[in-house]
């Protein structure tokens, strides 16, 4: 890729010797995404002939590089910095943390008890205060692991964006830092901590719970859910939050989802069912997780957790989210909504969302970086209504003109919702 865009740079240079740097850095983007996605060399791309002014060839590129370019002001064309020293480790499928910090006030706790048990071995430092100031990378978090004591954030409402339809989710944050390396997940970009951070604490998240306000959307019950900074179920045989969680929502109101793409289910199948406890999972058809979700479990082994669960009593729930177009795209998710009526008891599944892949547009840069051969850029993105990057209004209306007619008529107990989606 670095050949690649070098070779670019000098084409561009070559062709329009006089140009400033950002227009360069316009004309050297466009050209390198159309090459990426079509394997065509720049000269065949843009032919010298073609290339007459700046603003003719941009328009000439921009018409090759996006099926419909519609308004030019929704085509971000941020600069190509191509950090590759920045790369996701796709190597590393364990957690076997080289530094364990432990907050002062967290040093008793019981997750500090079994965290030191787990990993025997490790070197444990205690701060008192501010996190630790860590040198290494995002790419590198699975090395740190922090215990702390949380203090200010419990509670918060799903961070719904400015008019997007509101599924009243409320969100409880246990954790920060995953161990998947999903080509589109935010964290790479907001989370500047290179370590999986775990509160110690949960029973104070859970006390704030009788007292608080909650939002429901069209739900005519509270739904609460862990898994925004991290995945739920992750790393339940270490903290064990799932069972505080179980015991303390039992017989209460509200519906309590574990949000997950993991198998760690272990610790939910050694207690009594709770009606109100829902383990929800994302999915995707097997070739996107196989090239967008790496170290995720497969299709496969997520619907046979989610079977697990179900048979056991639970409630289950599926988040086709985000719903990633590609070649086929229609087959292979039909595929997978025919998986989990095959393989997942209908009656036990309350609600299953819908949402196209939507990302800050700084976050293109990181996933650049981090994931070169991504294959999700390569489609078309547009700023949308709340100023993030989305596929164009027709081809998400596609998807939800496909994907939830089918959900309703195979699912016709679940509430199938669309997910941060335009109110319009
Ligand atoms: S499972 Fe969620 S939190 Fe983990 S990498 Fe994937 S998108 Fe990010």
């Amino acid at each position: 890729m670095q050949k690649l865009l070098s070779e670019i740079e000098n084409y561009i240079k070559e062709i329009f010797p006089q140009l400033g740097l950002n227009k360069s850095r316009e004309l050297v983007r466009l050209v390198f995404e159309i090459s990426k996605k079509s394997k065509k060399t720049p000269q065949e791309i843009l032919l010298k002939e073609n290339a007459k002014n700046f603003e003719q060839t941009k328009k000439y590129l921009i018409n090759i590089r996006y099926k419909n370019p519609g308004n030019l002001a929704d085509i971000y064309l941020p600069k190509l910095d191509l950090n590759f020293t920045k790369q996701a480790n796709l190597e590393e499928k364990t957690f076997n943390p080289q530094n364990i910090f432990i907050e002062d006030l967290s040093l008793n706790s019981s997750l500090a008890k079994r965290v030191k048990e787990k990993f025997p071995n490790t070197k444990i430092t205690v701060f008192k205060g501010k996190f630790p100031v860590l040198k290494e990378s995002y790419s590198e978090r699975k090395k740190n692991l922090i215990i702390y004591t949380e203090k200010f954030d419990f509670l918060k409402p799903c961070p719904c964006t400015k008019n997007a339809n509101c599924c009243g989710y409320n969100l409880i944050n246990l954790g920060f830092g995953c161990l998947y390396e999903c080509n589109y997940c935010f964290l790479q970009q907001y989370q500047n901590l290179p370590a999986i951070a775990l509160p110690s604490n949960i029973e104070d998240f859970l006390a704030k719970i009788p007292t608080a306000t909650f939002r429901r959307g069209h739900f005519n019950y509270v739904r609460l859910g862990s898994g925004e900074f991290t995945d739920s179920l992750l790393f339940d045989d270490i903290t064990n939050y799932s069972a505080d969680i179980i015991k303390f929502f039992e017989g209460r109101p509200e519906l309590f989802e574990f949000k997950t793409k993991s198998t760690n289910i272990d610790n939910l199948l050694k207690l009594p069912a709770q009606k109100n406890i829902v383990v929800g999972w994302s999915v995707n058809p097997q070739n996107i997780i196989d090239t967008v979700e790496p170290l995720t479990p497969s299709l496969n082994e997520r619907l046979t957790a989610a079977a697990k669960i179900a048979k056991h009593g639970y409630k289950v729930a599926f988040h086709f989210d985000p719903v990633i177009r590609h070649k086929n795209w229609q087959e292979n998710y039909k595929n997978v909504v025919e998986q989990i009526a095959a393989n997942v008891p209908k009656e036990n599944t309350v609600w299953i969302s819908i949402g196209t892949l939507r990302f800050n547009r700084e976050l293109k840069k990181f996933i650049e970086c981090r994931f070169p051969n991504n294959i999700i850029l390569d489609e078309d993105f547009y700023l949308s209504f709340d100023g993030k990057m989305r596929y164009s209004d027709a081809e998400r209306q596609e998807v939800y003109e496909f994907l939830k007619p089918l959900l309703e008529k195979t699912f016709p107990h679940a509430v199938v919702y669309l997910c941060m989606e335009n109110k319009k």
